[in-house]
């Protein structure tokens, strides 16, 4: 999975949107328009519908934002270094960056998203009833309807007791803190979560077939994402403690074979790609590394370019944060390769290659580990 679509910087966090996104916002913009508007507000006309179904989707959209800003700011402030966010649409589930390890702050950090969205509800509210009194049902008195309602709505979804929601992290927590044992919190908890996700796709299929409304659909996408999440989480922790302690240093690979920036992309297929069979290569000029350059990047080029093009054009710079240090945590390093897109990142110290670490390394040692059950 690539990343998303970089927005911009709040407080040292990059804020991106996942392309999945814009689907939902089209979704929930359509059915804004074609169902929630003018049910509620039947003497709008066709455009100030559309209009206010946009204005509504994007201010849901700063919604989720902001929650998903206070967890970071909060997991930030308890050392978590969260640097990014990636947006889906439902609030509380693309918590990326470390975990907590410790109830206290997993608690913390939970909390402050649906304390940020009940506060957004309440503004959102007391707007509305201020300004429908005065001026009646106009536009923007039905947007801020629209915002307190959906923001409420995301405080009791987020809290429903099911990992990897936020009520799930928190019932972990307290799990966590009570039992003393983070796998057994994480299990009980993502039982929760899978629970939750699988009464929802039953109502949603209830809805569909029975009493014949489409909208259940919604239901039943919602549940399906949970319950992956649900899933994935808790193998994430499994892996985690399996992995904990695991330095990249201990699994990289030392023997290396990497290309030099000036050769040309027809060599580089020829000598490389051909011989060796790997996806990708670490870029070395001198004593320096200076880039990663991968099968993809090549394919971009048309072919009668291969002989005048080189790696150095069409290379990844080592600039962007690429490279992993020896020290760096086992699991980490596998989520910065999953969260990049590259199955292998080059280890370096300063400017000097040591070693490349491929998810093959990472998942051959993980699948040694609980083999051997420790
Ligand atoms: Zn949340």
């Amino acid at each position: 999975m690539r990343r998303g679509f970089n927005l911009f910087s709040i407080g040292g966090i990059k804020i991106s949107i996942h392309y999945t996104w814009f689907v939902v916002l089209g979704l929930v913009v359509w059915s804004l328009a074609v169902e929630h508007f003018p049910h509620a507000y039947p003497d709008f006309s066709k455009v100030t519908i559309w209009l206010v179904s946009l204005a509504a989707a994007l201010l849901l959209f700063v919604s989720v934002l902001l929650h998903e800003l206070s967890h970071s700011f909060v997991a930030n402030r308890m050392g978590l270094g969260i640097r990014g966010i990636t947006l889906f649409i439902f609030g509380g589930i693309a918590h990326l960056g470390k975990e907590p390890d410790d109830p206290g702050t997993e608690f913390k950090v939970a909390v402050a998203g649906p304390v940020c969205s009940l506060a957004l509800a309440v503004i959102f509210f007391v707007a509305y009833l201020a300004l429908v009194t005065e001026f009646g049902r106009t536009p923007v008195v039905a947007i801020l309807e629209y915002l307190w309602y959906v923001n409420a709505a995301l405080v009791a979804f987020n809290l429903v007791p099911g990992f990897p929601l936020d009520g799930g992290r928190l019932l972990r927590a307290i799990l966590w803190k009570r039992t003393k044992d983070i796998r057994r919190a994480t299990r009980i908890a993502s039982l929760f979560g899978r629970g939750f996700a699988i009464l929802l796709i039953l109502a949603g299929l209830f809805e569909i077939f029975v009493t014949r409304d489409f909208g259940g659909i919604w239901l039943v996408l919602i549940g399906m994402f949970l319950q992956q999440a649900a899933e994935g989480s808790y193998q994430q922790v499994l892996m985690r403690n399996a992995l904990s302690g695991v330095r990249v240093r201990q699994t990289m690979t030392t023997d290396v074979v990497h290309v030099s920036p000036e050769l040309t992309l027809a060599e580089l297929v020829e000598s490389f790609f051909f011989k060796y069979r790997f996806n990708s290569y670490p870029v070395v000029d001198g004593p320096s590394l200076v880039g990663m350059v991968d099968l993809e990047q090549v394919r971009r080029v048309p072919r009668e370019e291969w002989h005048s093009v080189t790696v150095g054009d069409v290379m990844t710079p080592i600039s962007e944060g690429l490279a992993l240090r020896p020290d760096d945590d086992a699991v980490d390093a596998l989520t910065k390769m999953l969260k990049s897109g590259w199955g292998m990142l080059p280890v370096a110290e300063g400017e000097r290659l040591l070693g490349i670490l491929t998810r093959r390394d990472v998942m051959t040692l993980l699948k040694i580990k609980t083999d051997l059950g420790t």
